[in-house]
Order: C-alpha cells, then sequence, then structure tokens
C-alpha cells in the first residue's frame, strides 16, 4: 500500500470536481497503475493558483501530517486541453476562448479572448503550466518523488 498526495490546478479546479483523477485512483489506472500493491490517499488538492507557490507547502503537509511516499500532478498541471494552433485558424481559436472564458470569468471577456487565443496560435500559451517545473522541483524538495500526471491523457479532453 503507498500513500500518495495530488496536487492539481487551481484554474482547472473552477469547473473540474476531479471525476477522472477519482476514476482512475479506483481502477488503479493511468499514471496509478504501477501501485499493483493498492493506495492510500492522503490528499487531493490544487496548487493554490499562479504560480503555484502554496504547492509546496501543501505537499509539505501530506508529507508531514499524512506519510505522504509519492506526490502525483494533475493533468490539468501537466496538460491543457486547448485546440492545437496548427489545426485551427486564429478565428476559430478566439470563438473557442470566448467560449471557454464566459463560463470562467467576467474580467473583459473579449479581449482575454482574443489576445489568448493569439498567443496559443504563436505558441507563447504553452500545452502545459508555466509553472509546472518549479512546482516539480519544489516538492522534490521536500525529498519524495513527484510524478506527473493521473489518469490517461486522453481522459483530459473529455468533460471532467
Ligand atoms: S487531473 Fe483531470 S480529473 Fe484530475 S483534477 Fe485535473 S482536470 Fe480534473
Ligand atoms: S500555477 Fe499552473 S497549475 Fe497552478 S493554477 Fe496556475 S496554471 Fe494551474
Amino acid at each position: 500500500m503507498t500513500k500518495i498526495g495530488i496536487i492539481t490546478c487551481e484554474n482547472g479546479s473552477i469547473l473540474c470536481a476531479g471525476l477522472n483523477c477519482y476514476r482512475a485512483l479506483s481502477q488503479l489506472s493511468g499514471t496509478f497503475a504501477r501501485y499493483v500493491d493498492g493506495i492510500e490517499i492522503v490528499g487531493f488538492t490544487t496548487c493554490g493558483g499562479c504560480p503555484g507557490h502554496l504547492a509546496k507547502k501543501k505537499a509539505e503537509s501530506m508529507i508531514k501530517y499524512g506519510a505522504a511516499e509519492k506526490i502525483h500532478l494533475g493533468c490539468c498541471i501537466m496538460f491543457r486541453s486547448h485546440p492545437h494552433p496548427d489545426k485551427f485558424s486564429l478565428e476559430e481559436l478566439v470563438t473557442y476562448c470566448a467560449q471557454q472564458h464566459t463560463k470562467r470569468t467576467r474580467l473583459n471577456p473579449d479581449s482575454l479572448a482574443i489576445e489568448t487565443a493569439k498567443a496559443i496560435k504563436d505558441g507563447r500559451y504553452p500545452h502545459v503550466c508555466f509553472f509546472k517545473e518549479k512546482i516539480k522541483r519544489d516538492i522534490e524538495m521536500l525529498g519524495v518523488e513527484v510524478i506527473e500526471g493521473t489518469h490517461a491523457r486522453n481522459a483530459v479532453d473529455i468533460k471532467e
């Protein structure tokens, strides 16, 4: 039985209840397939929001009080599920971003959608959290293994 903690993206958590993570945990699938002797979950939380400074504190708490042996970073830290820039025009990306931002923010959603679409199109908006490497390094400094991902990659793009 391995004790694990899971840290996910605060931004993603606005709309995600973690269903795919919990499904993978109960089925021992995705990155949890390695735990053939079973898993005890000691914590499931978010990074606390950009730039993820609270991830280390939360991991520390899972290690100190829950004896976590491994920390998994959710797929929402590893992969963003926005459209691939080569397969969609800028106009299509603007439409997509406008739909997403209408759901997530009331802060000037039109101009935010245009700027985000431009960033996706020219590669400035990567398919990974900008702060992923720092989050990972910070947690590794606590002396635990950090595993990238949770559920199967193809589950990221379905409704969670
Ligand atoms: S990894 Fe997937 S299911 Fe888990 S919290 Fe993130 S988006 Fe939700
Ligand atoms: S730091 Fe990364 S994982 Fe955390 S909320 Fe921001 S984008 Fe999501």
